[in-house]
């Protein structure tokens, strides 16, 4: 039910703006509320906290109904599965009865704001620094690449508690933006796709949070708590990828069906068969890999290894084939008012963020 109500809000009230979105490089911010609304915002919260209740699967639905849409670069899937699950499972009582509800319903945004101008793969560099004030935190240093940076109004920045300590000196503090003094929205960057995500550097000069802003019960608690909820963003960048995929077959089937040359469907070329029966095949694999993904994290037990199986191979599927079906468009492939245009530019940076598929590739590599 989920699935069928996500998938049909999304065409009605997402899709019709999208191109407008894109030029604009952001959705509506009333696109946000009207999702709250909707039911699609933190349907994996706990219903105290103004959520629907549900699990990771809710969230899995979600995030694959923006992919089949074709609304992937409207940033919910974010927000709902990678940064309300730090409050919810990091925060105190009183973190999440003030902050969830109003995430569930878009009034907040949210955002979280690891990588830096001088430290993305690399997250120990991080120079950002929270120093203790009385009962306030003064966070300095700038952040860049974030997701949603220009609509967010709760923002997890991961700083430095205490620089001497490596990992063990970050800690994760939630920063209000609304009437944050010292705090700066730069840019919102110029992508090469998912243009209708806003994404932004930052900026925090002096910003003083109280210290009741930050995750976790002492200082030094950050990276656990990120290599802690890693596994499920990664996993959410599989259930995007996959959802693209099958995105991508669907609308290639359809035009190499429609399309002749040398007087004959495109599709009745053997090597159009071969392509798409070899995509066709792959994508069913991580079809399947992927929902056991969902399988064995709603049962606990999706470690880090897996989850960036799922991230790089899912992604790197992801690339291919939105390749090989541009190419089946021939030059309309390559013309943007193609939806497999677009699919193959958003595709690109599946391969780079949530950990590059690199970095990926060394946790996979710690297991062996
Ligand atoms: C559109 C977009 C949205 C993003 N959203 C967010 C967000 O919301 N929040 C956030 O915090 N960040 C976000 N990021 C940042 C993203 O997570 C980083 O870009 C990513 O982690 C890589 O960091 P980097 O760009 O600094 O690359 P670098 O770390 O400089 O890497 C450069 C290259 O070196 C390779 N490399 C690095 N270290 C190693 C190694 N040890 N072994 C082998 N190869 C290595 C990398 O794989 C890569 O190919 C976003 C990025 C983009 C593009």
């Amino acid at each position: 039910m989920l699935e069928d109500m996500a998938y049909r809000w999304l065409e009605a009230e997402v899709a019709p703006h999208y191109e407008r979105y894109e030029k604009q490089e952001m959705v509506d911010r009333s696109a946000w509320e009207a999702a709250g609304a909707a039911g699609l915002l933190c349907a994996s919260m706990p219903e105290e906290y103004g959520g629907a209740g549900g699990t990771y699967a809710h969230e899995a639905v979600i995030a694959e109904a923006l992919g089949r849409t074709g609304t992937d670069g409207f940033g919910i899937a974010l927000h709902n599965a990678i940064v309300a699950p730090y409050i919810l499972h990091f925060g105190s009582e009183e973190q999440k009865r003030k902050w969830l509800p109003k995430m569930a319903t878009g009034e907040m945004i949210g955002a979280i704001a690891m990588t830096e101008p001088g430290a993305g793969s690399d997250l120990q560099g991080i120079k950002t620094t929270a120093r203790k004030d009385g009962n306030h935190y003064v966070l300095n240093g700038s952040k860049t690449f974030i997701t949603n940076g220009q609509h967010a109004n709760l923002i997890i920045v991961v700083s430095k508690t205490d620089p001497t300590k490596g990992a063990k000196g970050v800690s994760l503090m939630v920063v209000e933006t609304d009437d944050a003094e010292g705090f700066r929205r730069g840019r919102n960057l110029d992508k090469v796709g998912l243009k209708t995500n806003d994404t932004s550097e930052l900026f925090f000069d002096d910003v003083r949070i109280p210290t009741a802003n930050m995750l976790g019960t002492e200082e030094g608690q950050g990276f656990v708590q990120l290599m802690t909820e890693l596994p499920q963003e990664r996993l959410l960048i599989a259930n995007q990828a996959i959802s693209m995929i099958e995105r991508a077959l669907a609308v290639t089937i359809d035009y190499v069906k429609e399309r002749r040359a040398f007087g004959k469907a495109i599709i009745e070329f053997q090597n159009t068969q071969f392509k798409l029966a070899e995509l066709k095949s792959e994508a069913a694999m991580a079809r399947v890999f992927v929902n056991h993904c969902i399988g064995e994290h709603l049962k606990g037990r999706l470690d880090t290894t897996t989850a960036s199986m799922a991230k790089y191979l899912t992604s790197d599927l992801q690339c291919k084939v939105v390749d090989e079906c541009l190419q089946l468009h021939g030059g309309y492939g390559y013309m943007n008012e193609y939806p497999i245009a677009r699919m193959f530019r958003d595709a690109r940076v599946q391969r780079i963020y949530g950990g590059t598929n690199e970095i990926m590739k060394l946790l996979i590599a710690r297991s062996l």
